[in-house]
This record gives structure tokens, C-alpha cells and sequence, in this order.
């Protein structure tokens, strides 16, 4: 373990875009001045306030700030208070309309007229369309042929907001042969093009840069929990992880507070917990590979979280000590889901489910003692899961 300085943790990363071991730039040549104009243009307008004035201007058109609920039945029940940033209750209902309001502003100050990006279960996809419609750009989402057949619901959506999802037939027709898909778009066409990457994840500048855009969560919610709990902050911060923006963006306004930080991954995901480090997509991480250095494909309940790897400042956040990573298995989701359902009337979304099935395994053990205040990061609402919940409750 490397010395904690957390007054130094989650700041800017190394120029060349590393996390302590983790992050970096490797890419084909051909992309590498595209990252250096992105990142020159998110620098000067993160340090430009009439850019944040526009930014949150729109997201305060869009539901923000969110509320921090308490949740009282859930609290009594589990003996640790229990406090829920309501990420889902923005427009489209979850924390990604925070990453494409964003980078929709940076496209059009970069002058280009037109955003690629990659989906696995389709909910990027849709807050990419969502904001690509705002703004007027065209925008072409790459999707694995398998999710397209799986997800036909949002592939409807993508169309009815305006954009072309081009089925992605290569490898095992999922997220990360969409990601290959959508840097072969942007290579050939950046002169117009920006590719509006999903979370965490990727080439410097996008772990940083999305983070950034997300810090809004964390930022929003200390004010908001100190306001509740008299001025303290939250003993525990809580927030599920699948390429890690919601948790990025959450941990970024606690990291410099006493609060412990934990990250949930799907038991059967869990790439800062299980993985050993590789380069994908453009940058090193931790990331579930075989002896052999194949990428493993991830499996859990819930589509958002199925990605191998995981962001690089989650895997240095894990090597320096400041958060800690854990699973959650899917009966557990579930059960988390209805718990939070019958005692809060809040049907979750099942990613941020994974959290409360942390809290409510942990609740009352030396990993959460009783009397402990926890925020979890709400990251959506659970509509889009109702049907697929539906089938595994008559299943079981
Ligand atoms: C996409 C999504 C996630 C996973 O993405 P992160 O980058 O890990 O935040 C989590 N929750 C919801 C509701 C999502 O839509």
C-alpha cells in the first residue's frame, strides 16, 4: 500500500493521465490528438465558470440538485441510518444525463456537429440520444448484436429521440466489441465527431473528465448530508460500480472527509475485487481476464454493471486504501430491491440495488456498526427493470 494523502486523491491525474499505476493514453496514433483536443478543451472550460453556469444551468432544467432522502422504515429496520441520494429522479432517470449534458457542451465548443458512442444494455446509449436530440447533433450509438436483441426496448427509444444504432456484429456482440466499434467510427471521422464516452472508463482524458462531470452527485450531497446530520458527514459512502462513474462522482465530494468510502461490483463483475491488471479500451486497470490474458465477459443481474473492466482511479482508490470494494450477489440484489420497495416505496434501479444489498449484509457487523450513518447513491430508478424483475421474482 502506497501512503495516504487524500488531500492529493482525486484531483488531476499525472499528465500522461495516470491514477497512481492505473490510467494512461494507449491508443492507436491516429486517436491520440483527438484525446489532446478533448482534453484541452474540457480543461479550459472546467475552468471557465460561464461553462459551469451553462452546465448546471441545464441540469437544473433537467431535476437538479436532487434530494438526499432518509429513509426512516429502512433505518429502524437495519439499525444504521440510512440517507439515498436521489439520482433517480433526474430527467431519464438516472446519473448519466450528468456525463452527456457535458460532454454535449464540449462537443459543441470543440465545433463538431456529430456524437458516436457505445452502449451495452442500452441505457448509455439513450442519455447519449437524449442529449445528442438537445443539442441537434446526428449521433450513431454502437451496439453488440446480442444486446440489440435483448434490449429492443431501448433500441426503440435510441430511434425515437433521433439516433441510428448500428448493431455491432463482431466477437461476442456485446459492450466492449460496441467500444472497439465506436473508436473505429471516431478514428475515421473526428474531424466532426466526438465520442461521448459512458463512465469511468478509457483513454486519458475520459476518466477524468467524467468524473469531473459527475462530481455534481458528491458535491450536491455533502452540503446536503452535513444540512441533515447537523454538520457532520456520513460515516460511510456508499455507491455501486460498474465502469464507476456514479461511484466516481460520489466518492469525489467525500474523499477529503472521514467517511469511508465502498464501492459495490456484481459478485459476478467484480473486476477491482478479482481482477489483475491489463490495458483495455485504452487504459490500464484492473479487468477479469484468464491465465491466459482473455478478457473474461462479466455476468450479473443487471445489464449496467456487466462490463470486464472497471475505471483506473477506482483500482489506485483501492491500492492506496481509501476505498474498499466488495460484491454483491444477485438473490441479494433482489432481495434488496423489494426491501427498499416495501419499506421506502422506492423500486431501485438493480444496479444501486447491489449498494443497498451491501448495506443491509453489512448493517450491524464491524463492517457497518450499528449506529453508523451510510449514503448510498440512488443511481436510477428501477422502471426499465420492472419487466426483467418480473421474470426472475416468477422464476424463484
Ligand atoms: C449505467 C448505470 C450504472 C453503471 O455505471 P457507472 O459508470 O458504474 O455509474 C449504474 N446505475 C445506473 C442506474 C446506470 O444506469
Amino acid at each position: 500500500m502506497e501512503s495516504r494523502d487524500t488531500a492529493a486523491l482525486m484531483r488531476e491525474p499525472t499528465p500522461e493521465g495516470r491514477f497512481g499505476r492505473f490510467g494512461g493514453r494507449f491508443l492507436p496514433e491516429a486517436l491520440v490528438p483527438a484525446c489532446q483536443e478533448l482534453e484541452a478543451a474540457f480543461r479550459a472550460a472546467w475552468a471557465d465558470p460561464a461553462f459551469h453556469d451553462e452546465y448546471l444551468g441545464i441540469l437544473a432544467a433537467n431535476g437538479r440538485p436532487t434530494p438526499v432522502s432518509e429513509c426512516r422504515r429502512l433505518s429502524e429496520r437495519l439499525g444504521v441510518r440510512v440517507l439515498l441520494k436521489r439520482e433517480d429522479l433526474t430527467h431519464t432517470g438516472s446519473h448519466k444525463i450528468n456525463n452527456v449534458i457535458g460532454q454535449a457542451l464540449l462537443t459543441r465548443r470543440m465545433g463538431k456537429t456529430r456524437v458516436v458512442a457505445e452502449t451495452g444494455a442500452g441505457q448509455h446509449g439513450v442519455a447519449a440520444a437524449t442529449a445528442a436530440a438537445m443539442f441537434g447533433f446526428e449521433c450513431v450509438i454502437y451496439m453488440g448484436e446480442v444486446d440489440v436483441e435483448r434490449q429492443a426496448l431501448n433500441v426503440f427509444r435510441m430511434k425515437l429521440l433521433g439516433a441510428e444504432v448500428v448493431p455491432v456484429g463482431s466477437g461476442s456482440r456485446t459492450l466492449k466489441d460496441a467500444i472497439n466499434e465506436a473508436f473505429r467510427d471516431w478514428v475515421s471521422s473526428v474531424e466532426t465527431t466526438h465520442y461521448l464516452l459512458g463512465s469511468v472508463t478509457g483513454p486519458h482524458p475520459y476518466p477524468w473528465m467524467i468524473r469531473e462531470l459527475q462530481r455534481v452527485i458528491g458535491d450536491e450531497a455533502r452540503g446536503q448530508c452535513r444540512a441533515i446530520l447537523g454538520g457532520a458527514d456520513p460515516d460511510y459512502v456508499v455507491a455501486c460500480v460498474g465502469g464507476g462513474s456514479n461511484a466516481a462522482g460520489t466518492f469525489a465530494g467525500f474523499v477529503d472527509t472521514g467517511a469511508r468510502l465502498v464501492g459495490v461490483e456484481p459478485a459476478g463483475g467484480a473486476a477491482v475485487g478479482r481482477g489483475i491488471p491489463g490495458v483495455v479500451h485504452g487504459s490500464l486497470s484492473q479487468l477479469l481476464q484468464d491465465e491466459h490474458g482473455q478478457i473474461i465477459e462479466a455476468h450479473s443481474v443487471s445489464a449496467g454493471l456487466d462490463y470486464p473492466g472497471v475505471g483506473p482511479e477506482h483500482a489506485h482508490l483501492a491500492d492506496v486504501g481509501r476505498a474498499v470494494y466488495v460484491p454483491a450477489a444477485d438473490e441479494e440484489v433482489l432481495a434488496a430491491l423489494r426491501l427498499l420497495a416495501t419499506t421506502e416505496g422506492i423500486i431501485p434501479a438493480l444496479e444501486p440495488a447491489h449498494a443497498v444489498a451491501w448495506v443491509i449484509r453489512a448493517a450491524g457487523t464491524d463492517a457497518l456498526p450499528t449506529g453508523s450513518t451510510v449514503l448510498i447513491t440512488m443511481s436510477g430508478r428501477g422502471d426499465k427493470d420492472a419487466e426483467h424483475v418480473m421474470g426472475m421474482l416468477d422464476a424463484g
